[in-house]
């Protein structure tokens, strides 16, 4: 294929480009001029606007794609929290399932590739393909029940081949001590991610720090007896003295940290997935990129789920991501950030993230007649909506 402009983290913009795809794999990417040769009698397909990798998302939850975020209108976060939890329980299988295989189809027609998917519906995750990571996220306050929980878990992703899984920790205020600690040690086991929210919400440092606020009411809410030994510090420390940071660790938000926690995370080189949509939604805050960059802490781009983003598509996450950092970030430095830098932090790196012979995830056309300097500003603030998935 050739393609007039190409933008990847390996060539930066380049003009005039040519792909050469057989069997499903790149075989060779380089100057149309210099490759046509190896190309033989296949076919030319011509591009004429910008061709990029397939954009990853680091932190989204397939499973409520039946929601938006109108669903719930909400006082606060627990509040939305609380009604989250009953619509799901109030919908059906056969609807949650359908809704959420539309939802993934739609945005990957769009150019998003790959996704890091929390989920508690094992089954119905497992079956929705192979470009995911699924992080199968456990819950349970309560430390005697971690064997337990940790036991059925283990066991089903331990008899499951072909789709790339690990455990997630679902945040600080839900998850025991005890529970944490055999998930990250499952997880180091096998040499896979660990998904944790964490310091998403004021209420959330209140809980660690004091174990009262409105945590505490979510807990009586939901849990008939719960303890839980308040550790006095903030969720980041908390977690860290559990031993969950490492460079294997992603940790998503990350909003309400200080600058100790920032370099923990530093120190850790653990990574950040940020979801801007969601932060303004459900607490109207943005996370201190400013700090997490100046520390070299990696950063992942993602859309969390329909029930607090308007939608799934990564390139409509990354024109809000653009829009609220350009001060920080060049429109370059994002495209790898949801491309590459991902990608090599996931370990997927030899599959999905780059426009590179040995290859074979898909790539997004965006049609652009403006001029080469300008591409890569068009792509993070007015491509959403006009990508599209080009399979190879
Ligand atoms: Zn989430």
């Amino acid at each position: 294929m050739r393609g007039r402009l190409v933008i990847d983290s390996l060539h930066g913009i380049s003009e005039n480009m040519g792909i050469v795809v057989d069997g499903g794999t790149i075989l060779h990417v380089g100057k149309y001029s210099d490759i046509a040769r190896h190309s033989g009698d296949l076919p030319v397909y011509n591009f004429d606007g910008i061709l990029c990798p397939g954009l990853i998302n680091a932190h989204t939850h397939l499973e409520l794609s039946l929601f938006s975020k109108e669903s719930f209108s909400h006082r606060d976060f627990v509040d939305w929290v609380i009604r989250l939890v009953e619509s799901r329980s109030s919908a059906t299988l056969e609807e949650t399932h359908l809704q959420c295989l539309k939802a993934k189809r739609e945005v990957e027609k769009r150019g998003t590739s790959y996704f890091v998917n929390v989920g508690n519906d094992y089954e119905m995750n497992v079956s929705l393909g192979r470009n995911q990571l699924f992080q199968f996220e456990q819950i349970g306050i309560n430390g005697a029940y971690a064997g337990k929980i940790l036991e059925r878990a283990r066991a089903l992703l331990e008899e499951l081949h072909g789709v790339d899984t690990s455990l997630a920790v679902h945040a600080p205020y839900s998850v025991s001590r005890e529970l944490m600690q055999g998930i990250k040690s499952f997880n180091n086991s096998r040499g896979t991610i660990t998904s944790v929210h964490l310091a998403e919400t004021a209420d959330e440092v209140e809980f660690t720090r004091s174990g009262k606020g409105r945590m505490a009411d979510l807990l009586n809410h939901r849990v008939r007896k719960w303890t839980f030994a308040v550790p006095g510090m903030s969720p980041v420390q908390y977690v860290d003295s559990m031993g969950l940071l490492d460079e294997k660790t992603l940790c998503v938000h990350c909003v309400f940290v200080d600058d100790e926690d920032v370099n923990i995370l530093k120190d850790r080189r653990s990574a950040v997935a940020v979801c801007l949509r969601s932060n303004m939604e459900l607490s109207g805050e943005r996370p201190p990129l400013e700090k997490f960059r100046r520390s070299g802490i990696p950063i992942l781009i993602g859309t969390d789920s329909r029930a607090s983003s308007p939608d799934i598509d990564m390139f409509a996450e990354i024109a809000a991501f653009y829009d609220e950092f350009h001060d920080l970030f060049a429109p370059s430095e994002i495209i790898s950030l949801a491309t590459s830098d991902a990608a090599d932090f996931l370990g997927i790196g030899g599959h999905y993230g780059r426009i590179a012979a040995g290859l074979n995830n898909s790539l997004v056309y965006v049609p652009f007649d403006g001029d080469t300097e300008e591409a890569s500003e068009f792509l993070v603030s007015e491509a959403a909506g006009k990508t599209e998935a080009v399979e190879i």
